[in-house]
């Protein structure tokens, strides 16, 4: 059965971080229609002055963050050591676990800034694992042609016989970057009982009758197959992920199970103990 349209979300301007002006191309709002995930941003844009202020030292726990970079370069450093830049068509895919703290500069560069960050919600059992980050290059992620007219960079998933390079993630998720030439079409087979969505980057597609255009994300109903067209040409991210079902607490940064569970997140990363390391906080 061919997956449709059930809910299209058009992105919003919001201020995050230290005074950064982005797109949340879904959210708060949406919880927890696109279960497991919680949130997207899209942070592009030409003009330094909405990007540079970026996002300083902050914490997380509970969730896993997957930033994808188009254009320009973002900078992390974090509580376990890791210490890196995010370039153009790399992928971090960070799971904060228990908890980790850390800050992502954008660069100024030339290009301006182009990416995403996705935020996927971790199951109970999970939400208290240890941090940890798989950080992947441009040149690991194959870049594969399923069909005429259609080009997919595999980020997590398996398109025409080429796997993600992320794995082991508890969402199984597939994220797919995918290009479509005007006229043509991308089928994409996925679990018949995770959540899918599509937000339309560059140009116009429409899945069944249902038009996205850019900016716009479209949330899609259950079946096994998704069928993305494009007349005029189209770039767009495909994404799903097992859901959760579970109660959703979220408060700034951390995503728990209730209230008291937040409460104590914060109360730990006031008193200093929310996680034992050399950079951010000292036990
Ligand atoms: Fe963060």
């Amino acid at each position: 059965m061919e997956r449709s349209v059930i809910l299209l979300v058009t992105s919003r301007s919001t201020t995050e971080g230290a005074g950064v002006r982005l797109h949340r191309v879904f959210g708060f709002h949406e919880v927890p229609r696109f279960d497991p995930f919680l949130m997207l941003d899209d942070f592009s844009s030409p003009n330094p002055a909405d990007y540079l202020a970026g996002f300083p030292r902050h914490p997380h726990r509970g969730i896993e963050t997957v930033t994808y970079v188009l254009k320009g370069m973002v900078e992390h450093r974090d509580s376990i050591g890791n210490h890196g830049v995010i370039g153009p068509g790399d992928v971090q895919w960070m799971t904060a676990g228990r908890g980790i703290i850390h800050q992502e500069m954008p660069r100024h560069t030339r290009d301006g800034l182009a990416g995403f960050q996705l935020w996927v919600n971790l199951p109970r059992q999970s939400k208290m694992i240890a941090p940890r980050y798989q950080d992947v290059k441009a040149a690991s992620i194959p870049d594969v042609a399923p069909a005429m007219g259609a080009a997919v960079r595999v980020i997590a998933g398996e398109v025409a016989g080429a796997k993600g390079p992320v794995k082991d993630i508890i969402a199984a998720p597939c994220f797919l970057d995918v290009r479509i030439e005007p006229g043509a079409e991308f089928v994409h087979t996925l679990a018949r009982d995770h959540n899918a969505f599509v937000y339309v980057l560059e140009g116009e597609a429409s899945v069944g009758d249902t038009a996205i255009r850019r900016g716009q994300s479209a949330l899609l109903g259950a079946g096994d197959l998704v069928r993305v067209k494009s007349a005029a040409g189209a770039r767009l991210l495909l994404v799903s992920g097992k859901p959760l079902n579970e109660p959703v607490a979220w408060r700034g940064p951390m995503v728990m199970n209730s209230e008291e569970e937040l409460d104590a997140a914060f109360d730990e990363y006031e008193m200093g103990t929310f996680v034992k390391s050399s950079w951010g906080q000292e036990a």
